[in-house]
């Protein structure tokens, strides 16, 4: 059967979009082969002791996409399917994602392929352990800094900078996305999903439209998903779905929103919340709403479903949640794409300043951290905006142009070229 997500791998759906942009801008050849392939490709293997007693050897990579704007950033990932080319992908992704809000960051990606879900906590540490031993001839400070991506947090930051402590001394900088309580940042846990949310008000307040009273479907209760729901149920909007792996719920009149936090505190998982229907993550994506938010895995919205999609704004938390064809098709039937690459960039802009926190030796409080972010955010979506209006582009388009002038400047004026 066909694949609804279409034939490009997700590097070359990155690739489509930098290509558009490096076109319209007149960026050259040389310059736009430079751009595009990554820096560095390490490739690891990662051999842990499970609790059975069996070694099981799982495979790491990590990708630095491009490093003229400064240290290589990006988060690492848990996923069957964080093959060459996710990795690839969500790399080149960091180099935009960093330029577009201007923190002084390059772009890289790490992924290691296993599932999570069936492995303890004592195998986690291990593997993560081993796989921070095995890159951290490449990482540093001021060289390459991880942080939590799909299926890694604080906890998994916590074991990474002890294993490279280990090896190299203390060094709070060397990851960003930590427990507060090891040198990281108030806020950041938050941060994807408050910067999502900042970008969302700064949509409506300059189109005119009234967020307040809006339904939200959200798939994805995690890391960026929860908190989404959390902020835009505070904002005055009515939380209709909301999903994780094993499934979502649906209330049309609203979710209880409080009760559901502990529900799911206390059991993990959404499913089985009161006063709710059962839905499938791909129905949920078909729901009837204003804002859909998809924050979960990739390529769900593809050019089988993207025809479906009733919602008026898809606001992108996840990374590449939207395949170019199923792109293409909802700009065409009017939907409001709000790109990953400025919505979810919450998380890395408080990762700049975790970092900036830890060398300088000084914690800021949350408020700081929050109105710092709200600057940015602001800022990168009006930005993205007037652009998208001059030159009557979509916002993704219009995201990337800015991001590949300002990469394609660093490089010119480092003399590669
Ligand atoms: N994993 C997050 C992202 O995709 C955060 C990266 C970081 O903070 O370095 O943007």
């Amino acid at each position: 059967m066909e694949d609804p997500r279409g034939e490009l791998n997700p590097f070359q759906e990155v690739c489509l979009y930098f290509d558009g942009a490096a076109e319209r801008l007149g960026v050259d050849d040389d310059l736009r082969e430079l751009l595009r392939w990554p820096w560095r490709e390490l490739r690891v293997e990662v051999p842990v002791r499970l609790d059975s007693g069996r070694l099981k050897v799982f495979v790491g990579y990590r990708v630095q996409h491009n490093g003229a704007r400064g240290p290589y950033k990006g988060g690492v990932r848990y996923h069957p399917e964080a093959d060459i080319d996710e990795v690839r992908a969500l790399a080149a992704l960091m180099t935009w994602k960093t330029a577009l809000v201007g923190v002084p960051f390059g772009g890289a990606k790490g992924g290691v392929q296993c599932d999570p879900d069936e492995m303890s906590q004592g195998e986690l540490n291990r593997l993560t352990r081993r796989y921070t031993q095995n890159i951290s001839h490449i990482l540093g400070v001021n060289r390459d800094i991880p942080a939590p991506d799909l299926n890694t947090n604080s906890q998994t930051m916590a074991w990474m900078m002890d294993a490279y402590g280990q090896l190299h001394g203390y060094e709070p900088g060397i990851v960003t996305g930590k427990p507060v309580e090891l040198g990281g940042s108030y806020g950041r846990e938050a941060a994807p999903g408050r910067g999502a949310v900042y970008c969302l008000q700064e949509y409506c307040r300059l189109v005119g439209q009234e967020l307040s009273g809006a339904t939200v479907a959200v798939q994805g209760f995690g890391q960026v998903g929860s908190w989404v729901a959390r902020l835009l149920e505070g904002a005055g909007c009515k939380v209709i779905a909301v999903s994780d792996v094993r499934g979502g719920i649906h209330n049309p009149k609203g979710l209880a929103f409080r009760a559901l936090l502990d529900h799911v505190r206390e059991g993990r998982w959404v499913a089985g919340f009161r006063d709710s229907e059962p839905v499938t993550n791909a129905e949920l994506l078909e729901l009837p709403c204003d804002i859909l938010v998809p924050a979960a895995v990739g390529h769900v919205l593809h050019k089988a479903n993207a025809p479906r999609v009733r919602a008026r704004i898809v606001l992108e938390g996840a990374n590449m949640p939207t395949t170019p064809e199923a792109d293409a098709i909802l700009n065409e039937r009017g939907v409001v794409m709000l790109p990953d690459l400025l919505v979810n960039a919450g998380g890395v802009t408080v990762s700049y300043f975790e970092w900036a926190q830890n060398i300088q030796e000084f914690r800021w409080d949350e408020e700081r951290v929050n109105e710092e972010l709200r600057k940015v955010m602001t800022r990168a979506f009006q930005e993205v905006y007037e652009r998208a209006r001059r030159d009557s582009l979509m916002l993704r388009e219009a995201a990337f142009e800015i991001s590949v002038e300002r990469v394609a400047r660093a490089v010119e004026l480092r003399g590669f070229v």
